[in-house]
């Protein structure tokens, strides 16, 4: 199994081919990331690489009918967060 950094986007993507599915990764993640393959491969999210690659955005953010989903960096995220937090704390207040 090779996990790696893709640099451009920081997605954690992975390789599954030497994966013999033994669940010591499922048993060991907090957050219940990884699942299996009809074939019992480790398999998570890629962040849709292959369509970000390409300009798009992840299927899930694409599809999301309340639009609770999007695809950021950091720094956009942390501005985002800001914004919403000074809007409900003005909206309080007035
Ligand atoms: S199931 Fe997880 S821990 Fe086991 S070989 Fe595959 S990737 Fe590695
Ligand atoms: S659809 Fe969403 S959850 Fe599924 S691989 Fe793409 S980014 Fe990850």
């Amino acid at each position: 199994m090779l996990l790696k950094t893709w640099q451009a986007t920081g997605f954690t993507i992975y390789d599954n081919t030497t994966c013999i599915g033994c669940h010591s990764c499922a048993m060991a993640c907090p957050f219940g990331a990884p699942s299996f393959s009809k074939k019992g491969k480790m398999q998570k999210c890629d962040g849709c690489r292959i369509r970000i690659g390409n300009g798009l955005e992840p299927a899930c953010v694409r599809t999301c009918p309340t639009h609770a989903l999007t695809c950021t960096n950091e720094q956009e995220y942390h501005q985002m967060h800001r914004k919403r937090s000074l809007n409900h704390i003005s909206n309080k207040l007035l």
